[in-house]
């Protein structure tokens, strides 16, 4: 794991490197309170030991910087300082920070809470990824679509531009399960998630909405761009048969498909989408419809259904 180190003194830096070598720690160091909240954002360190006393910027200001920015907030913090005076002590902690440590520390103790610090990290991180991953496709799962819309959406009143999403709802899912059972249908439910996840950009994001309907973020995307692009996934899953255990699995899926134009807010978006995918389905399924609906006809040939 990474820990930084920020101390405006160069001998505690290399002392509390060196305390913390053979540990298999990755350690940065930083000399001062704004190059240690500058390497924290760029690094996304696992653990700070921040040192009180600097010049610049005091390590109590950098906690509370750090603590009130959303990318780097949940770092822990062990503050490092010369003083073991009670009421910095408090202050650290209250402050957020998971420990205060009290120069000169002792090398064994010092690992042991740096041990203490990572090993909690790494239970948060692993809660983290669970709470935003779906466990049967591994795709981002709704509530990780809700906050990248909101971002997105965020950005989009900031700076402008497109914002396109696509949902995809695979037809006569029902009828898999029922003649080949619910194993193959949470086969094809991985396939057509790795699917739709290949053919996204790395800027896109695909994600499990629902039982077998999925959102695409397709942002800085015209309307327009986005229904040709949901055609191409369109046809990857029609193409031809999935070979599930044997057997060939025909499937195909209907898209509805909304730009940003005219809509006030994400949950705007989903709801258009989502209706441009139900007129998807009322055109005979396996097909793309956009909530915008003056749009050219999608550039890639439509597949026979
Ligand atoms: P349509 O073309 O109108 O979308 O028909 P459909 O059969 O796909 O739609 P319907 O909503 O009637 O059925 C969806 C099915 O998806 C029913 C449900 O059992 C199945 N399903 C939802 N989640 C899962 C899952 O995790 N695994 C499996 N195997 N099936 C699931
Ligand atoms: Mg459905
Ligand atoms: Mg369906």
């Amino acid at each position: 794991m990474k820990v930084l180190i920020v101390d405006d003194s160069a001998d505690a830096l290399a002392v509390a490197k060196t305390r913390l070598a053979h540990e298999g720690h990755e350690i940065l160091c930083a000399g001062g309170g704004k190059e240690g909240l500058e390497a924290a954002g760029r690094e996304n360190p696992d653990l700070i030991l921040l040192d009180v006393d600097m010049p610049d910027m005091n390590g109590f200001e950098v906690c509370r910087r750090l603590k009130q920015e959303a990318a780097t907030c949940s770092i822990p913090v062990i503050f490092l300082s010369g003083s073991g005076d009670i009421d910095d002590r408090i202050k650290g902690l209250d402050l957020g920070a998971v420990d205060f440590v009290t120069k000169p520390f002792d090398a064994f103790e010092l690992r042991a809470r740096v041990r203490a610090a990572l090993r909690t990290k790494h239970l948060q991180d692993l809660l983290l990824k669970y709470a935003l991953i779906d466990p049967l496709t591994e795709l981002p799962n709704r509530r990780a679509l809700d906050e990248r819309l909101a971002q997105e959406w965020a950005r989009l009143l900031r700076h402008g531009g497109h914002l396109s999403v696509i949902m995809a709802d695979i037809d006569h899912f029902k009828d898999v399960n029922d003649r080949f059972g619910h194993p193959v249908g949470d086969e094809v439910l991985r396939r057509v998630a790795r699917l739709l996840a290949d053919g996204c950009r790395e800027t896109d994001m695909a994600s499990r909405y629902g039982g077998e309907e999925f959102v695409v973020v397709a942002p800085e995307t015209t309307v327009q761009a986005a229904a040709d692009f949901a055609d191409r996934l369109r046809v990857s899953i029609c193409l031809r048969p999935l070979e599930v255990e044997g057997k060939a699995v025909e499937v195909s899926a209907s898209f509805g498909v909304a730009g940003n134009e005219g809509l006030t807010s994400p949950e705007d978006m989903i709801q258009a989408a989502d209706q441009a995918m139900y007129r998807a389905k009322s055109a005979g399924r396996n097909c793309v419809k956009a909530h915008q609906e003056n749009l050219q006809a999608p550039k890639v040939p439509q597949a026979t259904p």
